[in-house]
């Protein structure tokens, strides 16, 4: 909570200010304090489609209650924005130290390079395991020997084994080594790194797609989760890579990264109402305790306070 709050500071300030400005010295919600709260959700990165939809909704309701003060638009505000959060489904909202939905419960992570894909399964192999969980990762970006590197540092700065090959070798056959790894060893959790080359999206939708045709053929429902990794402090530049992402392969839930120390932090509202797929952890930091299972009442409450 802590970690959270501190985390969204940039976020806060900017959103708060922006808000409180909004309705700075009106008594009643009015056609321009609307106007107002409209401009400062888009500059807040929040996407005019999102903003539109938020303003909508406050609209519906200060017509149905007529007399709406300040205070109260705010409650208003924090309930909208509350609503346009995706929930992760209810048969997958496992956190690190609950029953996973599956045993092994296997995580295939996307997302483009430098988005902090790396850190993001370095920290959830981390709180897995502090959890109790055994994990096994797979360097399946075996396009970048520095992913590789990165990866296997990873691994032995938290006491994880991982399974590699050499470089250029079938990303796919290495997804395959590491889960018939995983199951012969029992792993409660595979996480497996993929490549995050975005300029050619064919073949990026072969090989994500060989990737799990051949891990299906190991555990027929896997992955049970496809965590497309974004940057949060890209603002509107994560939102293009979220809809790159899911029309390439079918994207089940998100992390968001590096929203600590940005400004734009906003932008989490419009990628979870844009795209409807949960948004499942959030990263704080670059350290592996500074990952957080994303819970969107606290994250609300946090901005608001
Ligand atoms: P990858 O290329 O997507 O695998 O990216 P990396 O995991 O190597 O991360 C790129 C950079 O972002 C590194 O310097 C990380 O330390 C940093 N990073 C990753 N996640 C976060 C985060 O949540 N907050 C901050 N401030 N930095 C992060």
């Amino acid at each position: 909570k802590e970690t959270l709050d501190q985390g969204l500071q940039k976020t806060k300030e900017g959103f708060l200010s922006k808000i409180t400005k909004a309705i700075a010295g009106k008594s009643t919600v009015d056609e321009e304090v609307l106007d107002n709260l409209e401009d400062a959700l888009v500059s807040a990165d929040v996407g005019i489609d999102t903003t539109v939809k938020i303003i909508e909704r406050i609209e519906q309701r200060v017509a149905k209650d007529k007399y709406l003060n300040t205070s109260e638009l705010n409650k208003l505000l924090q309930q909208e924005i509350e609503a346009v959060l995706v929930d992760a489904p209810e048969n997958n909202s496992y956190s690190f130290n609950t029953e996973l939905p599956a045993k092994p419960f296997v995580i295939l992570v996307v997302g483009v390079n430098g988005v902090g894909k790396t850190t993001t399964i370095g920290k959830l192999a981390y709180n897995f395991k502090k959890a109790g969980k055994s994990v096994l990762l797979g360097a399946a970006d075996t396009f970048r020997a520095a992913a590789v590197d990165q990866l296997t540092i990873w691994s032995e700065r938290v006491g994880v084994p991982i399974v590699k090959q050499a470089m250029g070798s079938d990303p796919a056959s290495v997804a395959f080594d590491t889960v018939q790894s995983g199951l012969a060893k029992g792993a409660e959790v595979i996480i497996i790194d993929t490549a995050g080359r975005l300029h050619n999206k064919a073949h990026l939708m072969d090989e994500l797609g060989k990737i799990r045709r051949v891990v299906q053929k190991l555990i027929p429902e896997a992955p049970h989760e496809a965590l497309l990794v974004l940057d949060g402090s890209t603002g509107q530049n994560a939102l293009e890579q979220a809809k790159h992402f899911t029309a390439t392969t079918d994207v089940t839930a998100l992390a968001i990264t590096k929203l600590d120390g940005t400004a734009k932090g906003g932008v989490v509202l419009a990628i979870a109402n844009q795209f409807k797929i949960p948004v499942k952890f959030i990263g704080m930091g670059e350290k592996m305790e500074d990952l957080l299972v994303f819970d969107k009442h606290e994250f609300v409450d946090s901005l608001f306070k």
